[in-house]
């Protein structure tokens, strides 16, 4: 368009969303940027797991319609909080989905972990946008929640930072000119630690995490790289590529979210400083861009942007996400699953920090499991995958 067609903008509707995971670190970021947005994105529903207090101040903070609290033995306590205030409360697997089915133009999945798995796909069935940061969503059941956004007439946009940068310079007009796109990873905490050191660490230095702040589940998962495990197979569900063209680069810095190579030797990237607040602005705001307030990038005092080949020795969570992913079916299911209930016998300190990959690993070689056809399987295989990994940990 010629700059001289430029017309003044006319004045756009507010935007409903409803967070699912209201409470966690995603779920803060975006509440932020509603309370930043001057009344352009209004909340429809919030949701949350446990923390009652949290969820009913938040409720009224933004003048929900419906809080839903997802531990159904808190639902007296959370109406008892939302008294007087006109939020409708809900509890229980019923309630998210209530939530999720609400008349939100957007729904931003902000839960951790396959938990997040039923509202999301409620949320695709009615067409909503889906604003994507639970990728443990994409890992279970990338296919069926494709599927999903496609009969609904929905969109799903990615929140997961490598992969906004990815969706903002990929060219979906023309993917076979795509050569491959490269998942940028800040190496975590332990990127230069020797093996025995790493068998010793503490669940509070596995969550310190030097560049982004983030809930404990993915902190853990960014410690060990599984996080950039899941992020390849979220990866190969958003994106029209194939496995072996997606690769993994360590950049400590977190500047270069992720890029996109071209067949005419051309990289593109997209760059900014580490707050989740960009990508999440990007979604909700989506195809349109909206202000956030991150810290700008400033390259002359970052002064150094370096790159380096992961550790698959030290790091066995990569290739572990890798062969799941080639073997498709009920494997990345089973590397979920096995992940979610080691990183949480390591928080509580039941066992240690290299036993995690152990488990995921001796989980995946269990036995096989028949492919999912809808999500009462991935469920069922959720939760054969989180027994073969309790079985894991008991044997250790
Ligand atoms: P978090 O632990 O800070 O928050 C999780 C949210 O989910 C909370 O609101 C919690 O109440 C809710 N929740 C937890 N268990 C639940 C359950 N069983 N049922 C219903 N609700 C439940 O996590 P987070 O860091 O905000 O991450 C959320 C998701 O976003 C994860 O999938 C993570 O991988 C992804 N993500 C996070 C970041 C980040 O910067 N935090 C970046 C990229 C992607
Ligand atoms: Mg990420």
């Amino acid at each position: 368009m010629a700059l001289t067609q430029i017309a003044p903008e006319p004045a756009r509707p507010p935007r409903r969303l409803s967070v699912l995971g209201a409470t966690g670190s995603i779920g803060c970021s975006t509440l932020d940027l509603v309370g930043r947005s001057r009344g352009a994105l209004q909340v429809e529903a919030l949701t949350a797991h446990r923390n009652v207090t949290e969820l009913a101040a938040k409720a009224r903070g933004c003048g929900a319609a419906l809080a839903v609290i997802a531990d159904a033995s808190l639902y007296r306590e959370l109406k008892r909080e939302l008294d007087g205030s006109g939020v409708a409360v809900a509890a229980g697997q019923s309630g998210l989905e209530e939530a999720a089915l609400r008349p939100a133009e957007v729904v931003l999945a902000g839960i951790v972990g396959a938990a997040g798995l039923a509202p999301t796909m409620a949320a695709a069935r009615r067409g909503a946008t889906v604003a994507l940061a639970n990728k443990e969503c994409l890992v279970c059941a990338g296919d069926l929640l494709l599927e999903e956004v496609k009969r609904g007439g929905g969109t799903l946009l990615p929140v997961d930072s490598e992969h906004s940068a990815i969706f903002q310079v990929f060219d979906f007009e023309q993917p076979e000119a795509v050569e491959r796109i490269i998942l940028t990873c800040s190496g975590g905490p332990f990127r230069n630690l020797p093996e025995d050191a790493m068998r010793q660490v503490s669940p509070a230095q596995a969550r310190a995490h030097p560049t982004w702040e983030m809930g404990a589940k993915i902190s853990v998962d960014s410690a060990t790289l599984m996080n950039k495990g899941l992020e390849l197979i979220e990866a190969y569900h958003l994106f029209p590529v194939e496995e072996r063209q997606i690769d993994i680069v360590i950049h400590p810095q977190s500047v270069v979210h992720s890029m996109v190579e071209y067949v005419d030797g051309s990289m593109l990237a997209q760059l900014g400083t580490p707050d989740m607040r960009t990508p999440i602005a990007y979604a909700l705001a989506w195809p349109r861009r909206m202000a956030a307030p991150g810290a700008r990038l400033d390259l002359v005092k970052v002064g150094q942007l370096t790159f380096e080949a992961p550790d698959h020795a030290r790091f066995p969570a990569l290739g572990l996400a890798r062969d799941a992913l080639r073997q498709g079916g009920a494997a990345p299911i089973v590397l979920n699953a096995a992940n979610e209930i080691a990183v949480h016998a390591f928080l509580a300190g039941r066992i240690g920090f290299l036993q995690i990959a152990r488990v995921v690993e001796q989980a995946l070689t269990d036995r096989p499991l028949s492919p999912p056809h809808q999500l009462d399987d991935v469920l069922a295989i959720d939760a054969a995958g989180r027994a073969a990994a309790r079985a894991a940990i008991d044997r250790l």
